[in-house]
């Protein structure tokens, strides 16, 4: 008897049936531009295997002005079909099932060539649209036909059609975007003319025994956005036209509330998909952080959708849905949501990968396998560095012993996981207790190693992390003045009037922590809803709450202060920095950059200003809290290197400056990889 009886029941699609519940979400990986069509065939195949129903692949164009960016992958050629052909027939030897999603961008489309209904430039892309006219929107929809015949040719089990988060059929539906007198646009009718025209022919096309899925975005949280009774109608008219399944789509690209990052809670949107239910009688998926068998399970349980879309999970774990299966879902790796790896790496045009699973799209560069000589490995430091190469070691077959100092493995994580949103580091370290288990690693806590401890070993690897920068300021040994590991290990009293020095990614999380009292949001929806302006799509257009924002207040007044005179967190993640910044801004946190510390004394922190130290300023605060950056932790691969030994030197003990878990966990596996 399975734990999941209701994501893990097949549903019926009448031509075809899908194994269970999950499909894995539309991502773009930027695999497809590689145009190394075995790596991307492997990448869905490694998914197969691990037993998703159903797969959606990145988003393909139908043609150069509807492409996300120019050299984006398209479907318009035989040569396409070919390319394709690779993916879908090693999809199928695994056991698998896939849909091409057509991404039509619209005024998204990152180039000059853009097309819309209406020439409404995007907050985000420099490029206005031009505005298509009636032949134009007739070769539009010709294009998106002809992309979804020709998927159907290179053997995909169906097409996903993206009509939401704003992209080309989004725009058309929302007087946002549309302004249109003709029969595109003016009532909703003929706003929703397009999706549904698209449907209608793309069935036509492709015949009854091919899978159609529809994105349709049920919540646009932009100004105008649709109501729920237009989402509703919307529906209605998509299943009349010949779609399969309805899939969820949350918030246009351009909106200012978070929507899958970590700090937004669990299944927040499920309920939103729920109001759906009933209202169509093909199946409906949800979506937007279900990260856990649990969740799915519940969010179909509850009724609140009939399938769930999970896409980031399946980067960290491709064989997250054969785990539960097998009832192992405490071996799933975890999404932590983080975005470091994933979409971070696609707004920055590189390749995605995953921070938990480095193999993420790495599948034919990364390989893990049998080691030729079974070797005994010591591994001094239990954060994120250590624990990954202890895994793979592991896995390989070496026998393993790691040692931490501190009673609990995790490192800096469990500073991380105090941290009001960032949650979901709770369960990164609770799998990896795991995997130490199911790995029968060796692990000896409460133990501070010395070079005399390590004789014996084959291998030794350094992965003592950091310790904190001392910013040398006059007076800091005063007792107003802490560091960020007392503070967030809650050793010492923070009081109401707080000065953090250091605004990078600790000082901005250290602030997170100290504006926050009581319950976090991210596990409150409806605080989280009010702290953002999310409501209810019924009662306001597009799901934005009409008088804005609604914050607690903050529990203590902070000042984040810089040297740099740039913006405050511009090094952060490129698509979560821009919700570090408001959330701070929403507590009233002052942000002050481009200071000189002059000295701290009782009154609190005096800086001034500039290379001439101008404007001398008494920064009023109880508490200075110092979050002045990280050194390497090298003492002990020092000391080994004074006898002779070489030991293997990762994480933070390796290189200090810009470290995360993101690069403590790709050099750990990397090395274990191959030792
Ligand atoms: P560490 O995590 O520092 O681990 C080193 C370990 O070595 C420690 O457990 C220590 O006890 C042990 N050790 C040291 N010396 C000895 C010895 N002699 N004997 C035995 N054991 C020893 N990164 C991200 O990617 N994303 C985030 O969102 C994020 N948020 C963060 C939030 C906060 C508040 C903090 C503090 C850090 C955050 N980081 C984040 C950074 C990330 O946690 C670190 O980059 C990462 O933990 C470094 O990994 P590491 O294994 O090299 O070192
Ligand atoms: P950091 O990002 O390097 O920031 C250090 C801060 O200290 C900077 O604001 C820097 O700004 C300041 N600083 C540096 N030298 C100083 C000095 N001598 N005196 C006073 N101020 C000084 O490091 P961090 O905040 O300690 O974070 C450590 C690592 O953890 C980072 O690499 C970060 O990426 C990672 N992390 C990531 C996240 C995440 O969400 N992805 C969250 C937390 C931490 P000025 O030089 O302008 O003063
Ligand atoms: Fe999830 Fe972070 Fe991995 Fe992206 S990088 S898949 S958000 S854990």
């Amino acid at each position: 008897m399975t734990n999941y009886p209701h994501l893990l029941a097949p549903l019926d699609l009448g031509f075809t049936t899908l194994k269970n519940r999950v499909l894995m979400g539309s991502m773009h990986t930027g695999l497809e531009e590689t145009r190394d069509w075995n790596r991307v065939a492997e990448f869905y195949a490694e998914r197969a295997r691990g037993d998703v129903a159903l797969m959606v692949t990145g988003g393909i164009g139908p043609n150069l002005e509807g492409s996300v960016l120019p050299g984006a992958a398209m479907m318009t050629t035989e040569e396409d079909v070919k390319n394709h052909s690779v993916v879908t027939q090693r999809v199928h030897e695994a056991g698998g099932k896939i849909a091409m999603q057509i991404l039509h961008a619209g005024r998204y489309a990152y180039g000059p060539k853009c097309v819309a209904p209406s020439p409404v430039k995007s907050p985000i892309s420099p490029f206005p649209p031009t505005e298509l006219d009636e032949e134009g929107i007739e070769k539009q929809i010709g294009d998106i036909v002809n992309a979804a015949r020709l998927a159907r040719k290179a053997g995909y089990d169906g097409v996903e059609i993206m009509g939401s988060e704003g992209y080309f059929l989004n725009q058309f539906i929302v007087t946002h975007t549309n302004k249109r007198t003709d029969r595109w646009g003016g009532s909703y009718e003929n706003r929703i003319r397009l999706p549904i025209e698209v449907v209608r022919r793309v069935r036509e096309a492709v015949g009854t025994d091919f899978i159609i899925i529809y994105r349709l975005s049920m919540i646009d949280l932009v100004p105008n956005g649709s109501t729920f009774d237009e989402v509703v109608q919307l529906a209605k008219e998509i299943e009349k036209a010949g779609a399969t399944i309805i899939n969820t789509g949350i918030g246009w690209h351009e909106a200012r509330v978070p929507t899958i990052a970590t700090s937004v809670p669990r299944r927040a949107f499920a309920w939103v998909t729920q109001k759906l239910m009933g209202h169509v009688s093909i199946p409906v998926i949800t979506s937007n952080r279900i990260n856990t068998p649990e969740v799915g399970e519940a969010v179909i349980a509850e009724g609140c959708a009939d399938m769930v879309s999970m896409a980031r999970p399946m980067l960290a774990d491709p064989h997250f849905v054969k785990k539960a299966i097998a009832g192992k879902s405490a071996q799933i790796a975890p999404c932590i949501a983080c975005n470091q790896a994933c979409l971070d790496h696609t707004f920055s045009g590189k390749l995605t990968s995953c921070l938990v699973n480095p193999r993420a799209c790495h599948e034919t560069e990364l390989l893990i396998e049998p080691a030729a000589t079974t070797k005994s490995i010591a591994i001094v430091g239990a954060g994120p560095a250590g624990l990954s190469t202890a895994m793979t070691c592991a896995e390989r077959g070496h026998r393993v012993t790691v040692f931490d100092k501190a009673a609990e493995i995790g490192g800096q994580l469990n500073m991380a996981k105090q941290i009001p949103g960032k949650e979901e580091f709770w369960g990164f370290v609770d799998w990896y207790r795991t995997m130490i288990e199911v790995h029968d690693i060796d692990l000896r806590l409460n133990t501070d190693v010395t070079a005399d401890d390590l004789d014996g070993f084959d291998e030794v690897i350094i992965a003592t992390g950091v310790i904190p920068r001392d910013p040398e300021i006059p007076g800091q040994d005063g007792d107003n003045v802490v560091d960020y590991i007392d503070v967030l290990r809650g050793k010492v009293p923070v009081g109401k009037r707080v000065a953090v020095i250091g605004a990078g990614g600790i000082g901005f999380d250290v602030s997170e922590y100290l504006v926050h009292q009581g319950e976090s949001p991210t596990e409150n929806l409806p605080e989280w809803m009010a702290e953002w302006g999310v409501a209810d799509p019924a009662q306001h257009r597009g799901g934005l709450a009409p008088d804005g924002p609604k914050p607690e207040a903050p529990a203590r007044q902070v000042t984040l202060l810089q040297r740099k005179a740039e913006k405050h967190g511009k090094r952060l993640g490129k698509t979560t920095g821009w919700i570090h910044r408001a959330s701070l801004k929403m507590k009233d946190v002052n942000f002050v950059g481009g200071v000189n510390y002059e000295r701290i004394d009782a009154a609190g922190l005096h800086v001034s200003f500039g290379e001439a130290r101008e404007n001398p300023t008494l920064i009023e605060a109880d508490t200075i809290v110092l979050c002045a950056g990280q050194l390497p932790l090298r003492s002990l691969a020092d000391d080994l290197e004074a006898r002779g030994i070489t030991p293997h030197v990762i994480g933070g003990a390796d290189v200090a400056a810009e470290l995360d878990a993101k690069r403590a966990i790709d050099q750990g596996t990397r090395l274990a990889a191959v030792i």
